[in-house]
């Protein structure tokens, strides 16, 4: 059985490594803004505009998608062969909302978007959302002809950009975009200044510094009209580029923006893999994503803290290991059904998780005892709930607001995570 396991695994590995990036792409990207349209009980995609973008930043080798984080995936086929030529897992602020109460009395419409490599021949892109199961759904389908006249070709956000770290060629390297929101022109020299602190902060923490060098960060100078950034409850509203607010779900430190479109056009000046918003404020708070976005405040004193756990999230798709703090969600994660993050486990289905690493005599559940403080083990408490679900390690920086503290789990998880985006 496990021959024929090992025999399957390399045929489906040979047979995707077929894929040559100068068969099917055009050095540049594709891009398909779409809405999201919803409550809890119905959803659908409708298409909004196809673009297309000057770079791709992305791997020109790995791009069939190895991960499966993420609540929704999309695939690209080559529309003659059906040859699988691009996947990507992500995830939404519109999924997240769906959690919230306010899901189950308004329909809402929140701008996504997915990029790829902008194709030479007709595709077909299929976007694909979990169900309660957590498998994966048909949830929208599109024929695209790259050679269509309306796919927009203009620069709606043309901004200078600059890279503050440089090695080398994006292909195979992790592009980050660190874009301002809230800094005018006249605080230029501040968003440079914190984004050399963004650069030095995020490779204090392992496993980021061991990989310094396979890492690219790019600015855009994007600014905004007035400094700061909206705080509903206080009534402070601030005109700013990226419409970046507070209370995002009316949770205080949930700062995040809807205004997906600009966003995306403003990070378009350059080849990246993610993006990071970097807002101009001193009130605490920040959010991320899986594959869509990451936002960090610069003027808080955790900034440190900031920057690495909400990059844990938009980059690698780790979950919170918290459960002490207010959120406004409601089961983010269902017991009946193993989570998809991989730093996560609702023992439903342990064997996908970390289970290798954990030592025969360690008991699960692990107790939250000195005896394994520093022990892999399965610990209650995650995910926003106390009980039914569990992190690996009793501590870590997707849990505290700590430094260089990921558990193994989370630092193999971006390892793993770092080596794809570098074509390993
Ligand atoms: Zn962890």
């Amino acid at each position: 059985m496990k021959r024929v396991a090992l025999f399957l695994i390399i045929l489906i590995s040979s047979a995707l490594s077929q894929i040559q990036f100068e068969d099917y792409f055009l050095e540049k990207t594709m891009r398909v803004d779409y809405y999201h349209v919803g409550d809890v009980n119905s959803k659908i995609i409708a298409l909004d505009e196809i673009r297309e973008e000057p770079y791709w930043g992305g791997p020109k080798k790995n791009l069939i998608d190895r991960f499966n984080f993420g609540n929704f995936k999309y695939e690209v086929y080559d529309l003659k062969t059906n040859q699988l030529i691009f996947s990507r897992g992500y995830s939404t602020l519109f999924a997240e909302w769906l959690t919230t109460p306010e899901a189950k009395k308004v329909r809402r419409a929140f701008h996504e978007t997915v990029v790829f490599p902008f194709p030479k021949n007709p595709v077909k892109l299929i976007i694909y959302t979990r169900d309660e199961k957590n498998v994966f759904q048909k949830s929208f389908e599109l024929e695209i002809d790259p050679k269509n006249p309306f796919i927009k070709k203009d620069k709606p956000f043309n901004f200078s950009s600059f890279k503050i770290l440089n090695n080398g060629n994006s292909n195979d390297k992790v592009d980050i975009v660190v874009i301002p929101d809230g800094y005018t022109e006249s605080e230029k020299e501040k968003y440079k200044k914190d984004l050399q602190s963004f650069v030095n902060l995020l490779f204090n923490s392992s496993p980021y510094k061991e990989n310094k060098s396979n890492f690219n960060i790019w600015g855009v100078e994007a600014y905004s009209k007035e400094s700061g950034t909206d705080i509903p409850r206080d009534n402070i509203w601030k005109e700013t580029i990226l419409n970046t607010s507070f209370y995002t779900f009316d949770t205080e430190r949930y700062l995040m923006t809807e205004d997906n479109k600009t966003l995306r056009s403003i990070a378009a000046n350059v080849p990246y893999d993610l993006i990071y918003i970097l807002v101009n404020t001193p009130k605490y708070g920040g959010g991320a994503i899986y594959n869509y976005y990451s936002v960090a405040v610069a003027d808080h004193p955790t900034f440190e803290y900031l920057i690495v756990h909400e990059f844990g999230h938009g980059f690698a798709g780790l979950g919170d290991e918290y459960y002490t703090s207010q959120v406004s969600y409601e089961e983010f994660y269902k017991l009946n059904v193993e989570p998809w993050e991989r730093n996560l486990t609702t023992l439903v289905d342990f064997d996908s998780k970390w289970k290798n690493l954990i030592d025969q005599d360690t008991p699960i559940p692990t107790p939250p005892t000195d005896e394994y403080k520093n022990r892999v083990g399965v610990f209650e408490g995650g995910g926003y709930v106390p009980k039914g679900v569990y992190r690996p390690m009793l501590d870590c920086t997707m849990k505290s607001r700590t430094v260089d503290n990921f558990c193994v789990v989370c630092k193999n998880t971006i390892q793993e995570v770092i080596n794809f985006y570098c074509e390993k």
